[in-house]
């Protein structure tokens, strides 16, 4: 693969990266823009592409090619980053992703260090929950404020065909362990498809009487075995249908306008039901991500494979504000929109595992 940093080409295996994006137009302020109005105060910071499981919409059997140690952002490099990103582009929510953030025996430190350095700043994490049990009051004591737990099905022999692995039993745990720990409110997501539309209303109960939020997800064709296909999609009609069918549903909408869900009051509330209809019902115009991969590149939207290369900036004596620099010219080039839904889309080289969803 070619990649462009400032005039010469090396070949890295991962997608197009570019230092500096024409930055015609922009406006001269701190914050990151992008050409459509848009600002990003949301932080999704990815820090390994290994994983416990191989979720079947997200991993190839036999998992991610593994990146050279030297090549992932070090613990010091990611606080560093989030540091960069909160205190002078203004974004006001950090949440670690992957891959599985558990996977790196440093999510402790990168936690403590980032809470450190970000005070006050929500840090969050979206898990898979696999060993959580073990490290959920460690890092609920670092500095974690929350966590979500992606959980497609209560069905063990599902859940193993589903992640391609028979750990269910840890993931309950580790919600439990999680709530224990304080982080709180615990959100669950599940992947929608025909595969987990018979499971939804059981998945349901199981959260209303868990205690948690449960969301839908509409699968989107990030999965790296390039097999979704949008005769297959189910779509969030289908899912309030099945649900309708057990609960009583109450249209509530956004919590927010930046929040991607729509929500639904269940059995008259207080607890509620998400969906996040990503492709039939997309939220591009309202959202509010950057996008920071374990290499240390930025990515401003999860369909664009136009990254903008920090870590060597970072590595070879960038200030801060260098860095700043780089970042804001990466977002104002972001796209209008995901353009799933265009003809002649492609997906993205990078598969969900290999970005941080
Ligand atoms: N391993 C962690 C986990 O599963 O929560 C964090 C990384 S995972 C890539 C982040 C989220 O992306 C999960 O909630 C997962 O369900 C979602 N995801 C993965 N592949 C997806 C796809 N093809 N379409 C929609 N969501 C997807
Ligand atoms: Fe791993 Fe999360 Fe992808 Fe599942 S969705 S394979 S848990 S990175």
């Amino acid at each position: 693969m070619t990649v462009v940093r400032t005039g010469t080409v090396v070949d890295v295996g991962i997608p197009a990266v570019r230092t500096a994006p024409d930055v015609a137009g922009r406006p001269d302020v701190p914050e990151l823009v992008d050409s459509f109005g848009r600002v990003a105060r949301d932080l999704r910071v990815s820090i390994t592409e290994k994983c416990s499981l191989r979720c079947t919409y997200c991993m190839p059997a036999e998992g991610l090619p593994a990146v050279p140690r030297t090549q992932l952002l070090t613990t010091d490099e990611i606080v560093r980053l989030v540091g960069v990103a909160v205190h002078r582009l203004g974004v006001r929510e950090v949440r670690f992703t992957g891959g599985e953030p558990l996977m790196r025996r440093d999510l402790e430190d990168i936690v403590a260090g980032c809470a450190e350095r970000v005070p006050g700043i929500p840090l969050a994490m979206t898990t898979n929950a696999v060993g959580l049990e073990h490290r959920a009051d460690a890092l609920a004591r670092a500095g974690l404020t929350r966590v979500n737990v992606s959980l497609d099905t209560v069905d063990r022999a599902h859940f193993a065909e589903l992640t391609r692995r028979d750990r269910l039993p840890s993931v309950l745990t580790g919600i439990r362990a999680a709530q224990q720990a304080g982080l709180a409110p615990m959100k669950i997501n599940a992947v929608l498809m025909s595969e987990t539309l018979s499971g939804a209303a059981e998945l349901l109960e199981w959260c209303l009487a868990a205690g948690c939020a449960l969301r839908f997800i509409e699968q989107m064709p990030l999965d790296a075995d390039h097999e979704w296909a949008r005769e297959n999609m189910v779509g969030a009609q289908a899912l309030l249908n099945v649900l309708g069918a057990r609960f009583a549903l109450e249209e509530i909408g956004r919590e927010d306008p930046s929040s991607p869900a729509e929500e639904w009051l269940v059995n008259g509330g207080p607890a509620t039901v998400g969906i996040i209809g990503s492709v039939t019902r997309p939220f591009c115009e309202d959202c509010d991500r950057t996008r920071l991969t374990a290499e240390g590149t930025v990515r401003s939207c999860l369909f664009s494979d136009q990254e903008v290369d920090l870590r060597d900036a970072l590595r070879s004596g960038a200030t801060d504000e260098d860095l700043a620099l780089l970042w804001r010219a990466a977002m104002w080039g972001k796209w209008a929109g995901h353009g799933i839904n265009a003809a002649g889309f492609i997906p993205p080289q990078r598969s969900m595992g290999a970005i941080g969803g």
